[in-house]
This record gives structure tokens, C-alpha cells and sequence, in this order.
């Protein structure tokens, strides 16, 4: 699921390419971006010294929680979308796809957080009281007490690595 969350926009892409789509190139490009972005915004974020802030309130949250962010964190998600764009660079492709690849990773970086810190399941544990993003914990069913079902932080994941591919191939028809 993991795979398909944040590569399946991206082969679509790379598809493209394939069959002599020039636009299939910021498609991949904006769509690796964006999940790259979130993996090295995650990774970057842990190492902060303050605790990060909800993207929507920008109330201080405990490190980990869907849709917090912090400076650091953003600027190593930053350095991911850049890596992208480093590919891209590396494969002779002009700056227009390149930018528009980087400008998709980070909405759907952005877009990640957001629907992370609003509508993506989170569930109440019973036994330890924690707040979790699993149905089950401690061995028993937790409880659903905010957001969807289906909105599975694998599913937030293939939402904000479309919308990066997406955005990453409005942009460069701009
Ligand atoms: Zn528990």
C-alpha cells in the first residue's frame, strides 16, 4: 500500500513518458517530489528541538502527530522536493518541468499536513488512552474519534502525491 501510495501516481508518469508525453515528466516529477518532500519533512522534522505546531491552528503538538509541522521540518521537505528537482537536472530536462515539478512537491506537502491535521482518521485507544492513527492498538479496537475511516495516512499519502503530480503538470502548461 505504502509502494502504491507514493509511487503509483509517479509510474503513471513515468508511463507517460514512455509513450512520448513530455508532460508525463512533471506528472512524476511533481508527484516524487511531494512524497519525497513529506518523507524528509518527517525524518528532518523529528530531529527539531521545539515541539512542532499544528498546520491549522499552529497550537504546539506532541512530535509525530498528523499535520504538525516546524521550520525545520519544512526546510528539510524543501530539500526533498529540491532533490527531485537535482533528477530532473541530472536527466537534461528544461527548467520549466523542473519548477513545476518542485512548485507540485511542495503543495502536496502542504496538502499532506493539512489533510493530516483535519480530516485523516485518528482513534482514541481504550487501554492506554493514546491518541493513534490505527484502528486497533493494545490489542483491542480503538475508537474512531475524529475524521474518515478511509482516510488512512496511506491514503493522505496518494492524495498529496496526486495532487504534487497534478499541480506539477498545471504548472508547467503555465
Ligand atoms: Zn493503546
Amino acid at each position: 500500500m505504502q509502494v502504491l501510495a507514493n509511487g503509483g501516481i509517479a509510474a503513471v508518469g513515468a508511463l507517460a513518458v514512455a509513450a512520448g508525453a513530455a508532460l508525463g515528466w512533471p506528472l512524476m516529477l511533481g508527484s516524487l517530489a511531494a512524497s519525497q518532500a513529506d518523507t524528509w519533512a518527517t525524518e528532518i522534522g523529528q530531529t527539531a528541538a521545539a515541539p512542532p505546531r499544528l498546520i491549522t491552528t499552529g497550537r504546539p503538538v506532541p512530535r509525530g502527530t498528523s499535520g504538525a509541522v516546524s521550520w525545520k521540518g519544512t526546510l528539510g521537505g524543501a530539500a526533498g522536493a529540491l532533490s527531485m528537482s537535482a533528477v530532473g537536472l541530472a536527466v537534461g530536462l528544461a527548467a520549466g518541468p523542473i519548477l513545476a515539478g518542485g512548485i507540485g512537491g511542495l503543495v502536496g506537502m502542504t496538502a499532506d499536513s493539512v489533510l493530516g491535521a483535519t480530516v485523516q482518521a485518528r482513534y482514541r485507544c481504550g487501554a492506554c488512552h493514546a491518541e493513534v492513527e490505527t484502528a486497533r492498538h493494545c490489542r483491542t479496537a480503538t475508537q474512531l474519534t475524529r475524521g474518515r475511516r478511509w482516510l488512512t495516512n496511506d491514503m493522505v499519502n496518494v492524495i498529496g502525491s496526486s495532487l504534487g503530480g497534478l499541480i506539477g503538470m498545471a504548472a508547467s502548461l503555465v
